[in-house]
């Protein structure tokens, strides 16, 4: 409304670029089910498929108090979690934003600090007589599993860049640390955060198969038959099944040929510090979505369509529109649309907006937003659709994130467009639940079932 005809016009070209067919999504999620199945017959593929050594589940009936630390891309989390024996848990946790030299340099040494710093200040540091503490580590970055508590750094994603790591055993470099500090613990297993999460979903329900997370970045984990996994050479689990840490965000990064590319999303992977790589994630996650709409509104300025062509010193900045921003945008119902003026004009620090400038920029949020939850159906309908033998039972998936959990409709339409590719007979059965804070509940009760493993 109000727009001229050369904003519609540029508006237009954008719903073309961000609005994807159900026809288009169907030869996407083709290709992902190619690529699972080539990941799951060789190593080093573009979809790693990677080997939890996780090969149980929980029975919901087990009690205690297990702990574990929760690396993710912004936070830190270290947690004590007690089951109550009934599929529910209570988590005490501190929560440490990662700094920046933490980020880029002295990572093990600063998550060993954190750790001592809640079990100190909780009294439950382990004096020299008594047992060392075991703790879970929930690691959400690729790591080539090698047992149940070692695994390689495959590479660094979502901004993380600490030197020295990429090859090394990432429990072998906090243990160092936890050493170097004389703290009593002992990391009994390390876990993908959508192991984690999926782990936690198992504690409260049998029928869990899959673990999500939309956060900062994008990624999922399930239970496949190790008869399907023709690259495993390890002893056969007596439950006849393992978790698989799937290493999704990475789909389409060796050729760009199947995602939607547009010109504001190779802009984006040209700048970023992994270019080329994590293809899926970037267009689906919270550490990449705000940045695709700068890139947008920067186009649009630059042409004079929007802002009357005024940019600022924080537009003009590299990821300085966070994802939340747009969420304030897409919730704005006002009628001046309010919300959308303080983010434009407070945040990106343009003074004065038109209401049509608001507007464009709610629609850039929904386009973006939308996109990313459509096309992240692709994923979840190729993997449970690979389990063809459970598609007639109850099936639930847990998904933990914040695009998840605060993105207006991202779970509506990540829902409803998976349903369009699911018989309805089937898709009924289907439960999506959000597992808050799993990652790291579900590294502490991995931590359980080490110990008692078989
Ligand atoms: P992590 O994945 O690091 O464990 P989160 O799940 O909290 O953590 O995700 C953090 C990411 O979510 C950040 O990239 C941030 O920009 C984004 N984010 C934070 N709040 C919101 C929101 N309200 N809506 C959408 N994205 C959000």
């Amino acid at each position: 409304v109000g727009a001229t005809p050369e904003q519609q016009a540029a508006i237009d070209t954008l719903a073309k670029q961000f609005l994807l067919s159900d026809e288009r999504l169907g030869e996407i999620i083709k290709e992902f089910r190619r690529r699972m199945e080539e990941g799951l017959a060789t190593d080093g593929k573009v979809l790693k498929m990677i080997p939890s050594y996780v090969t149980r589940r929980p029975l919901g009936t087990e009690t205690g108090s297990y702990f574990a630390i929760d690396l993710g891309g912004t936070n830190l989390r270290v947690l004590k979690v007690t089951l109550d024996g009934h599929g529910g848990v209570t988590t005490e946790h501190q929560k440490f934003p990662l700094t920046e030299e933490a980020k880029n340099r002295t990572l093990f040494d600063f998550v060993a600090q954190c750790v001592d710093t809640f079990l100190d200040e909780r009294d439950l540091r382990p004096s020299g007589q008594q047992p060392a503490i075991s703790m879970g580590l929930t690691f959400s970055y690729p790591v080539q599993q090698t047992s149940i508590n070692s695994g390689t750094l495959v590479q660094w994603t979502k901004g993380l860049n600490v030197p020295g790591c990429v090859g090394r055993d990432v429990v072998r470099l906090l243990q160092d640390a936890l050493l170097r500090l004389g703290l009593r613990v002992k990391i009994v297993a390390l876990v993908n955060d959508t192991v984690g999460t999926l782990l936690s979903a198992a504690y409260s329900d049998p029928a869990a198969q899959m673990g999500i997370i939309f956060g900062t970045g994008t990624n999922a984990a399930y239970y496949e038959n190790v008869t399907n996994i023709a690259k495993w050479k390890g002893p056969n689990p007596s439950s006849g099944e393992m978790v698989l840490n799937m290493e999704w965000g990475a789909f389409d990064s060796d050729d760009f040929a199947f995602l939607p590319f547009t010109p504001h999303d190779i802009k984006l992977d040209r700048k970023s510090i992994n270019p080329r790589k994590q293809a899926y994630e970037k267009m689906i996650s919270g550490m990449y979505l705000g940045e695709i709409a700068r890139n947008v509104i920067l186009w649009l300025v630059d042409q004079r369509m929007l802002l009357d062509g005024r940019s600022s010193e924080v537009l003009n900045a590299m990821w300085s529109i966070d994802t939340s921003y747009l969420s304030a945008a897409v919730t704005d119902t006002s009628p001046d649309l309010s919300e959308t003026r303080q983010v434009i004009e407070k945040t990106m620090d343009i003074c004065n907006s038109t209401h049509v400038d608001r507007q464009i920029f709610k629609a850039i949020a929904i386009l973006v937003g939308e996109r990313s939850a459509r096309l992240s159906a692709v994923g979840v309908v190729a993997t449970l659709t690979k389990r063809a033998d459970l598609m007639n039972k109850p099936i639930t998936v847990g998904i933990d994130g914040s695009m998840y959990e605060n993105y207006p409709s991202f779970d509506t339409i990540l829902s409803e467009t998976a349903s369009h590719f699911i018989p309805q007979s089937q898709f009924r059965n289907i439960k999506f639940t959000l597992a808050k804070d799993g990652s790291g509940v579900g590294a502490a009760i991995t931590a359980m079932l080490a110990a008692t493993d078989d």
